[in-house]
C-alpha cells in the first residue's frame, strides 16, 4: 500500500452492499469511512469507521471531503435516496475527488408475475383501490401520507422504524427488517388476507421473498420505478468496486483485487 491509501475512501452507505464493501476494504487495509444518513434508530453497523448525520448538502459533503483528505467517495446508497446522490455528484465535482456509484440490479418480473409499474408512491396510490382492498405496504416508513386518503383499504405496513403520520385509517404497522424467506412471506400474507403488494423496486436479495410469495399466491404488486440519479460511473457488483478502488487508490497491492 502506498501512503495515499491511508487517506479514507468514503462510502455512502444504508445498504447491504456498503457494508460488503466497506468489510472488503477493511480486510485489504485499505482506510474506509462509512457514513450513515442516521434515519434508523439502531442501523446495521459497518465494519471500520462509521460517521453518522447529514454533511449539510453539496457544500458540506465537499468541505468534508477537503478535510478529511477523501480520495475517493463510492456512492453505495439506495437506489431510492435521490438527495444523497445528488450532493455527491455536486461535491465531486466540486472537488475533483472520484465519485463511483454503487447500485444493485433493479427486480425483473418473471412467469407467473403480475407486476404494475407505478411512476411514484402517489402513482401507486391511485392503482391501489382497482387491485385489492388488503394491502402489503413494503415502501418503508417514509412517503406513507400518500396512502392516508385511502380509507376503504385496509394495509399491512412494514418497516424497521415506527412510521410518521399520517397513516392510513385502517392500517396494522408491524416492525421487522429482512432478510426474509419465501416460506415466512408466504404466512404473513396469508394470515392477513393480502391481496395486493407495495414495493420498491429495490433490488437485491434481502427483500425479495415478498415477490417469490405474491406469484405464488397469484397477487399482483405494484412496483414502484426508481427515481433517475446523477450521470456517475456506476457499477452494480463489490467486487467491480473494489476494482474501481483498487485503480483510483493506484496500489500495486494485489490483495484489494
Ligand atoms: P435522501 O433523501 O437521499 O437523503 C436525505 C438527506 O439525508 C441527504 O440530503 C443527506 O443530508 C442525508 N443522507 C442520506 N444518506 C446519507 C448518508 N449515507 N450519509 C450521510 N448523510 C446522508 O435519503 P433517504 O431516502 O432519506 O435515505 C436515507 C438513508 O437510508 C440513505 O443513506 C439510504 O442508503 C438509506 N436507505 C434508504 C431507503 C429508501 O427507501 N429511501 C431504503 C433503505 C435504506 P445532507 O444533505 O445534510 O448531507
Amino acid at each position: 500500500m502506498t501512503d495515499r491509501s491511508r487517506q479514507p475512501v468514503l462510502v455512502l452507505g444504508g445498504t447491504s452492499e456498503a457494508r460488503a464493501l466497506a468489510a472488503a476494504l477493511e480486510r485489504y487495509g485499505v482506510r474506509v469511512i462509512s457514513s450513515l444518513a442516521g434515519r434508523v434508530k439502531k442501523p446495521r453497523l459497518p465494519e471500520g469507521e462509521v460517521r453518522i448525520g447529514g454533511f449539510g448538502g453539496p457544500e458540506g459533503l465537499a468541505a468534508w471531503l477537503r478535510t478529511e483528505g477523501v480520495v475517493a467517495v463510492v456512492d453505495a446508497t439506495h437506489p431510492f435516496a435521490e438527495r444523497i446522490g445528488a450532493s455527491a455528484a455536486g461535491a465531486a465535482e466540486a472537488t475533483g475527488v472520484p465519485l463511483l456509484r454503487l447500485e444493485r440490479a433493479g427486480w425483473q418480473a418473471g412467469a407467473g408475475d403480475d407486476w404494475r409499474w407505478a411512476d411514484s408512491l402517489d402513482d401507486a396510490a391511485r392503482m391501489l383501490p382497482e387491485l385489492g382492498t388488503r394491502v402489503f405496504l413494503t415502501t418503508g416508513r417514509q412517503g406513507l401520507a400518500a396512502f392516508a386518503h385511502l380509507s376503504d383499504v385496509w394495509f399491512l405496513i412494514r418497516c424497521v422504524d415506527p412510521p410518521d403520520p399520517p397513516l392510513p385509517p385502517r392500517a396494522e404497522v408491524i416492525l421487522d427488517r429482512g432478510p426474509y424467506t419465501a416460506e415466512g412471506e408466504l404466512a404473513l400474507m396469508r394470515e392477513h388476507r393480502i391481496d395486493v403488494v407495495v414495493t420498491k423496486d429495490s433490488g437485491g436479495s434481502y427483500t425479495e421473498a415478498k415477490l417469490t410469495a405474491a406469484r405464488e399466491l397469484g397477487r399482483p404488486v405494484v412496483v414502484v420505478r426508481r427515481p433517475p440519479r446523477p450521470a456517475v460511473t456506476t457499477v452494480g457488483t463489490v467486487a467491480d468496486a473494489l476494482e474501481w478502488i483498487r485503480s483510483e487508490l493506484g496500489t500495486t497491492d494485489q490483495k484489494a483485487r
